[in-house]
This record gives structure tokens, C-alpha cells and sequence, in this order.
């Protein structure tokens, strides 16, 4: 059936996803708290299965890739030789007529982008004026006017750029009142001065009379995965090169979370750290930026929807970073990061702990802290991706509209639905048996409520790949209708085929073998 497509906004998702238990605020009977939201039924089921492809592409294909579970909690010394205690900062503006408090890297990136939209606007004009024979390229470079906002852009961004490296605050300030910079929501500007604010949620350890220790939630998973380095480099008999994984929870006072789940202050990162020798950095870095594309492009979200971003301006602990950008509903934004983080991290924990973190190449015979590649993708932001991609309202040839959400099947929350045309005569007994059977395999609803085509369509909107109904010919010949969620195609096949049939497609191992 031919059908046209409507993409979704961000605001579409938001609610789609409460409406249909994939996400809601959390703690909403008290109106939510910011950022913060909860997974429904559907989105913990599709969530689980993000993790469960990540995870096993990981850990279940690479013999020389081991999983860990850490603690949330480390001890307060972590973060000092991390770098988070002194470094991990936000430069803070305060406007004081609305009281609202802005990132001042952020307000100047805004004004950038705004220039942005007005040489967007003289080339749309122009190539309206031109027609076929319009050059984009020789216009952009040409034009005056053009090239005058693009110098604007580069002046601002080299100031902001050399105000943030060195720590001049009092520059970045003074970008914000040459841009003439007005709060976005009172218009005022009306600033205080830049202060920076640290990123991690401190709480304490103990109770205060036993002269309590401070102790922060982790803002990345990855320090759990450093200072468990020798205990997992000798327990599993690792060497390098060789890769911890983890999947976990992470915490950031976020000062802008916005964006749905695209920032949060509760999150989900999973991060792989590859330990390697140094000097072979830049092989690996290489390997798992391609291993890492791959592992997204074979989810068929569309290839075009990614893209790298190298880092021109590197972290201090990095000699090659990039990121996995991907074209979300407000643009591409950074998904996953991938770094070459030298021996920074085992060698900080080296001089903090007095422990040492080496490994002793026995045919060498010498001893080196290894150099790590890292991988580094939000969960969260990969759930946004995938529902992004999928979510689609689509206008059918009989004049009719669907919702569907055509989520790579094998991490649609439920795998089938199983349909008992009327609520009589036998069928749902049958359909009954069928369900019982197949969920020995895979996740599957049964619903018998409400006209088949009503139960089509509730199945369309969370993603279901297949629907099997349950007729009066299947008492007597055991054959049902299979239908498939994409294409809408029904097909009468035997109910002893029906496994086979789905197991396939909605396996995760369609997609592992394509890694
Ligand atoms: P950003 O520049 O967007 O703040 P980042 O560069 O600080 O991200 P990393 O520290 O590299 O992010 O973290 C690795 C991954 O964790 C990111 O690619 C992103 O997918 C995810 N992530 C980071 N911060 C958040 C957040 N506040 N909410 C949800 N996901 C996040």
C-alpha cells in the first residue's frame, strides 16, 4: 500500500513516549522534577534490549572484552585524580531581572546559531533568484554579505574558545555584552559576572556526628572501569590489548537538561575502555570508530542520519577524539564519543593511590601503564535516536492515517501480539495456546478488546513487528493471519511455523552477524 511519511518532533516523541508507557516525567504527581523522567513498560523493554545489543556486541562477540558491574559510590579520591573535582566545570551567567541562570558558553553558541540561520536565509533567497544555475559553494564564498557573518562566526568562536582554555571568565563575560546578548525569556541584560560551577552531585558518607566524608554520584562510568583495571586484568587473565565494558548509571547537575532525554542529570552511559599498548593508539582509536558505525548502521535507522565530528579542541587527557553525531529531531548532536585517552586516567590513579597500574609484558620484559581507547555512548540518547527514527505518522492510499513506530524488531518492546478475532467460539483458548508457546521465546502481548483494526493500529504505535490473529479457520485447519507491522502484508501461515517464521527476524542475532 503506497503511504506518505510526516517525521516527528521532539515534542511528538515526548508524548507519544508517555502516552504509550515508553517515558514519563518522573515523580509526576508532584509535577515532575527536572530532567528526570522515568521508563514505562514499553521503554524498559526497549531499553533492556539497547543494552542487550550493545552489551553482547561487546562482551558475547570479542574473546578479549570482559563486563563489569561497579558501584556507583567510589572513593572521594577517584574524582581528584580524574580531573572532575577541579575540571569538571561549567562557566555560569545569572541574569538578574528574571533570575534565570544560563550557560555563557551556551548564550554565545545561540547567537552563533542565529547567524547561522541568516546565512541559511540568503542562500534559500539566492537559490530561489538563481534557480539551476545556482553554485552554493562560489555564492557562500562570494557573497558579501555571507562572508562577512561567516568572519562574525569564526571571530566569536575564536574568542570564546581562547576565554574558556584559559580560564578567562571575565573574557567570556565581555562576549556576552559585545554580542549584546539578551535573556532569551525577559529580554534583560542585565548580567552578573561568569562563575564556574561543578558538574557532580556530592552527598555524604556515614552520618555527620562519625565526621562524615564527602562523596559524589559518579558523573561517568568509565573511573569504575580504571581503577578495577588490575583486578580484571589478572582475574580474567587479560592482556593487552583487551577491553572492560560497563553499562550504568551516571550523574550530572546539569544546569541546561533540556531536550527531553536528550540531557539529563540521571542517565545511562555504556562505556568500553580498551587497554593497549602505548604507541598503538591511533590503530585502535581508527578500528573503533569503524567497529562503533557499524554497530549503528546495522539497526537500518538510515545511514545517512550519522555522521564523525572530530574534536579540534581536545580534553586535556586526549590525542585523538571524534564523535558519533546523529541527526535528531533538533539536528546533529553528539550520540557517542570515542577517545584516545593516553595513560592519563591509570597514570593519575597511579600517583593518587601509590598502587601501581602496569602490566608487565613478559616476552619484553618490560613494564608500561597501558594507553586506552575509549568508547562512550548514552543510553538514553540511543533509546531518543532509535524512537526518533521510528516514530512516523503515515497517511495511508485509502485516505486513513497510522501512527507507527518501526523499530528495528529485534529491540521493538514486544515481538508479536497475539489476536483472537472475537472473544468466542474457541479462539481465544487457541490464541491462548499460541501465546503460551511463544513466550517461552520472546516477549509477546495478547488483546482481545476492541475491533481487530483498533488492535492493529495499538500495536503499530509501540512498534510491535508482527500480529497474529486468530480466526475461525484456524480451529480447523491450524493457519493464522500473519501480519507485519512495516508493510501491513498479511499472509495465512501453520501455527507450527509461526516461530521459525518470527524467531529470525526479531532476533538480536540478525543484527550481531552483520557486526
Ligand atoms: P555533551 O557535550 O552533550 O554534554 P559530553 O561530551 O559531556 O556530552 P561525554 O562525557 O563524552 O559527553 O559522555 C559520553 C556520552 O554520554 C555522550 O556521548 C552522551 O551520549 C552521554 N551523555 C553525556 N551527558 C549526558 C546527559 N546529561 N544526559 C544524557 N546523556 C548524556
Amino acid at each position: 500500500m503506497a503511504k506518505t511519511e510526516e517525521k516527528a518532533t521532539l515534542k511528538d516523541i515526548a508524548s507519544h513516549a508517555k502516552e504509550y508507557g515508553f517515558i514519563y516525567p518522573s515523580s509526576e504527581i508532584y509535577d515532575g522534577l527536572g530532567a528526570t523522567y522515568d521508563y514505562g513498560p514499553n521503554g524498559s523493554l526497549l531499553k533492556n534490549n539497547i543494552k542487550e545489543y550493545w552489551w553482547k556486541a561487546m562482551v558475547q562477540l570479542h574473546d578479549n572484552i570482559v563486563g563489569i558491574d561497579a558501584a556507583i559510590f567510589m572513593h572521594p579520591t577517584t574524582w581528584k585524580a580524574s580531573g572532575h573535582v577541579d575540571a569538571f566545570n561549567d562557566p555560569l551567567i545569572d541574569n538578574k531581572d528574571s533570575k534565570k541562570r544560563y550557560r555563557a558558553d551556551v548564550l554565545i553558541e545561540e547567537q552563533v546559531a542565529k547567524i547561522e540561520g541568516k546565512i541559511k536565509k540568503e542562500v534559500e533567497k539566492a537559490a530561489k533568484r538563481f534557480g539551476e544555475s545556482f553554485d552554493k559553494d562560489q555564492f557562500v564564498t562570494t557573497n558579501p554579505r555571507v562572508v562577512g557573518y561567516y568572519e562574525k562566526i569564526k571571530s566569536i568562536e575564536d574568542r570564546m574558545k581562547a576565554a574558556i582554555e584559559n580560564g578567562a571568565l571575565d573574557d567570556l563575560k565581555q562576549l556576552i555584552v559585545d554580542l549584546d546578548i539578551a535573556d532569551p525569556v525577559s529580554g534583560s541584560k542585565n548580567w552578573t559576572d561568569v562563575r564556574q560551577f561543578n558538574l557532580m552531585f556530592s552527598t555524604e558518607l556515614g552520618s555527620l556526628a562519625e565526621g562524615a566524608n564527602t562523596i559524589y554520584l559518579r558523573p561517568e562510568t568509565a573511573q569504575g572501569i580504571f581503577v578495577n583495571y588490575p583486578n580484571v586484568q589478572k582475574t580474567s587473565r587479560m592482556k593487552p590489548p583487551f577491553g572492560i565494558a560497563q553499562i550504568g548509571k551516571a550523574f550530572r547537575n546539569e544546569i541546561i537538561a533540556r531536550q527531553f532525554i536528550f540531557r539529563m542529570r540521571e542517565f545511562e552511559q555504556m562505556e568500553m575502555q580498551f587497554f593497549i599498548k602505548p604507541g598503538e593508539e591511533m590503530k585502535w582509536y581508527e578500528t573503533w570508530k569503524e567497529k562503533r558505525i557499524k554497530w549503528h548502521k546495522a539497526l537500518g535507522l538510515g545511514e545517512e542520519k550519522y555522521r564523525f565530528h572530530d574534536h579540534l579542541n581536545l580534553a586535556h587527557y586526549a590525542n585523538a577524539a571524534c564523535d558519533i553525531e546523529f541527526d535528531f529531531p533538533m539536528g546533529f548532536k553528539e550520540l557517542e564519543g570515542i577517545h584516545s585517552r593516553t595513560d592519563f586516567d591509570l597514570s593519575s590513579h597511579e600517583k593518587h593511590s601509590g598502587k601501581k597500574l602496569q602490566y608487565f609484558d613478559q616476552q619484553e620484559n618490560t613494564s608500561y601503564v597501558p594507553y586506552v581507547v575509549e568508547t562512550s555512548i548514552g543510553l538514553d540518547r540511543m533509546f531518543l535516536a532509535v524512537m526518533a527514527s521510528s516514530l512516523k505518522n503515515e497517511k495511508l492510499e485509502d485516505g486513513s492515517e497510522r501512527t507507527v513506530m518501526s523499530i528495528p524488531a529485534p529491540l521493538a518492546p514486544s515481538k508479536a501480539a497475539i489476536l483472537p478475532l472475537i472473544n468466542k467460539d474457541g479462539l481465544p483458548e487457541l490464541a491462548e495456546k499460541i501465546c503460551g508457546e511463544l513466550k517461552l521465546e520472546f516477549n509477546v502481548q495478547y488483546d482481545a478488546k476492541d475491533a481487530i483494526g483498533r488492535r492493529y493500529r495499538r500495536q503499530d504505535a509501540v512498534g510491535t513487528p508482527f500480529c497474529i490473529t486468530v480466526d475461525h479457520q484456524s480451529l480447523e485447519d491450524q493457519s493464522v493471519t500473519l501480519r507485519e507491522r512495516d508493510s501491513m502484508a498479511q499472509e495465512r501461515v501453520s501455527i507450527s511455523s509461526l516461530g521459525p517464521e518470527i524467531s529470525d527476524k526479531v532476533s538480536l542475532k540478525s543484527l550481531l552477524k552483520a557486526l
